[in-house]
This record gives structure tokens, C-alpha cells and sequence, in this order.
């Protein structure tokens, strides 16, 4: 035990070396257990456990999945671990402070999924996300965090895009990395309340989108579809595909992995048709990688993932009532071209 440990110290030693950082840091991931809230962290390559005394929410109540009469709304999509460019942008577009305290007032963010994978600051990311959201909350704001496919895929124990520091970190807090993530942990509990379609004022939020298979298959309750997708989370997969729930809401025509507004392009008459049956004015999306924040069939579609995930650009969308706006990394607004 002490020789595998020693092992896995100088592995995450040589690696730290190799991804550049001086030493192997993530956490901290909080588990409730028996009434207690303990930490375990890595600092400096080495697991650290401790029990708190702080207060953590341990029950986090599900919010709405509609809201109406919201005037500032920005959104972006697919940090998946690039935490320094996420906060970047945030900060130079006004969202968050030099502190990274919120400082939208009362506008609404919407992380359009894919905080998860890829990339070696997935842990900061998520709790930057967690301390804006009850900073937005107390000034009237809000901050909404739609879970993707890489969430749910984690959630599942697909565990195939993980940055290589994941592996070790689970090695050294002696924790299968989905299990990181579990129903006993603060971060757990919170995914666990997180919604996957969103619908502020006419603007419909969904990490891939809405096909009209899905809508034919799973109708178009939007809090209906939220508490499924949420119940499946500790579903197994082998149970979930024993029926057709897997291909209609996991499928690729499902509202996590759907490509049709993008690499399959659908009729603009078909979109019309989606739209009216959600009714919404326009759909946000992520999941579809592009250099900058998009906007497809007339105005109808934005697609919000510019490209995060590369660690070198990426930008933001504001809705401000009816004015578009691209927000650059510097944090110019660009009016977004109209077709
Ligand atoms: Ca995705």
C-alpha cells in the first residue's frame, strides 16, 4: 500500500513535469458522510483528507426550468477544463470582477453544458460556477448551469475523455472518478439538480438541441424532460437500453449529442416547425464547435461553443432584450451579423 502510493506519487511527479505545472493540485471534493462533510484534495501530489466545520449546502433544490421578463442574458458553452480562458472571458465582459466575483447583477448566465472533460481545471471551473451561482441569487440574478454530454457521460462512468491528470487524482484519493461525483457529494448532489433545457423569455438553452424525433418521441414539457434526464443519472446503461429511452434521450437525436442544426443541416422550415412547437423564438446551443459565437437560419439558431476547449480563444453571447452581441476574449461586443 505504501510502495503503490509511493508509485502513484512519483507518476503524478514525472506528469506534473510533463503537463508543466509544478506539482498535481485538484479538489476539493466534499462527501457527506454521516452528518460529517469531509474533504479530500490533492496538494502538491499527495491526498489530503480533512472533516469540516465550514457550512456546505447539502440539498439542493431544483429550480424552475422557465423564466420570462429577463432583460440581460449571456451564455457560452464547452469550457471543458479550460478554466483560465473561461474566467477571461467572464471577466473581460463584465460578468465577474477581478476578484471573479459576479458582477452581472441581475442578468441571467447560462453555461450551455460541457464544463466536464478534455481539460485539467475541470474541479476550479465547477466550483466557480457553484459560488457565482448563489452570488447571482442574492442580487436577483442568476446563473444556469445545463448539463451536456460530457456531464452525463462522467456521470455514467465514461470516463474516456478525461484529462490524464484524472486518472492519477482518482489513484491518490483512492476514488473511482465518476464516484468523485456521486450522490454522497456536494458536487454530486448539485449536478444532480442541474436541468438539461432551459427556456428564459423566447430563448430556448440546450447543450446539443431539439430534433423533431426527440419531440416526436419525448413531447416538448420541458420540465418533464428535465426530471427524466435527471432520474437517469443514476440509471444504469444496460437498463436504459433495454428499452428505447436510451436512443430518445441519450441518442444522437437527443437533446445532448443532437448535430442537426450544424453538420447535418435541416430545412429552415423544419427549424420553424421546432421552434413553434417549443415555443420559442430561437434555440442556443453548444456541443458544435465553431471559432466564434454563431447565429444560423435567420437569426433562429445560436450556436454558443466557440471553441474553448482549445484553450486559445473563445467568446460570449449576450441577448440584451432585442440587441445580439458576440463578446469577444478582450470583451468587445460585436452586433451579430443578421442573415
Ligand atoms: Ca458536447
Amino acid at each position: 500500500m505504501i510502495r503503490s502510493s509511493f508509485i502513484i506519487v512519483f507518476f503524478s511527479f514525472i506528469l506534473s513535469k510533463a503537463i508543466g505545472q509544478e506539482a498535481l493540485n485538484d479538489g476539493p471534493y466534499i462527501f457527506i458522510e454521516d452528518q460529517q462533510l469531509v474533504e479530500k484534495s490533492v496538494v502538491e501530489g499527495v491526498a489530503v483528507r480533512k472533516e469540516l466545520t465550514d457550512a456546505y449546502d447539502t440539498i439542493f433544490r431544483v429550480q424552475p426550468s422557465i423564466f420570462t421578463g429577463v432583460d440581460k442574458i449571456a451564455a457560452l458553452s464547452d469550457i471543458h477544463g479550460q478554466y483560465d480562458l473561461a474566467v477571461e472571458i467572464l471577466r473581460n465582459n463584465q460578468i465577474i470582477d477581478a476578484e471573479l466575483n459576479w458582477s452581472f447583477g441581475d442578468g441571467h448566465l447560462v453555461i450551455v453544458g460541457d464544463i466536464f472533460d478534455r481539460g485539467d481545471k475541470v474541479t476550479v471551473a465547477l466550483w466557480l460556477i457553484y459560488e457565482l451561482e448563489q452570488q447571482a441569487r442574492a442580487v436577483d440574478g442568476r446563473v444556469h448551469y445545463l448539463l451536456g454530454n460530457h456531464e452525463y457521460m462522467v456521470l455514467h462512468k465514461d470516463l474516456r475523455y478525461l484529462h490524464e491528470k484524472y486518472p492519477l487524482v482518482s489513484e491518490l484519493l483512492e476514488t473511482e472518478y465518476d464516484e468523485l461525483y456521486g450522490s454522497n457529494t456536494v458536487l454530486g448532489r448539485w449536478l444532480r439538480s442541474k436541468h438539461t433545457i432551459l427556456k428564459i423569455n423566447e430563448h430556448l438553452f440546450v447543450h446539443g438541441g431539439i430534433s423533431q424525433d426527440f419531440i416526436t418521441s419525448a413531447g416538448v414539457d420541458i420540465e418533464a424532460i428535465n426530471e427524466t434526464m435527471r432520474k437517469s443519472i443514476d440509471r444504469s446503461k444496460d437498463e436504459m437500453k433495454s428499452t428505447d429511452f436510451y436512443s430518445t434521450y441519450y441518442g444522437s437525436t437527443g437533446p445532448i449529442w443532437y448535430r442537426g442544426y450544424f453538420y447535418d443541416p435541416i430545412s429552415e422550415i423544419t427549424v420553424d416547425s421546432i421552434l413553434t412547437q417549443v415555443k420559442s423564438e430561437h434555440i442556443i446551443v453548444g456541443h458544435c464547435s465553431n471559432d466564434e459565437v454563431v447565429i444560423r437560419y435567420n437569426n433562429k439558431v445560436f450556436g454558443v461553443d466557440s471553441s474553448i476547449k482549445k484553450g486559445e480563444y473563445g467568446e460570449i453571447l449576450f441577448l440584451l432584450g432585442e440587441e445580439y452581441y458576440r463578446g469577444t476574449k478582450s470583451g468587445e461586443r460585436v452586433e451579430l451579423n443578421r442573415e
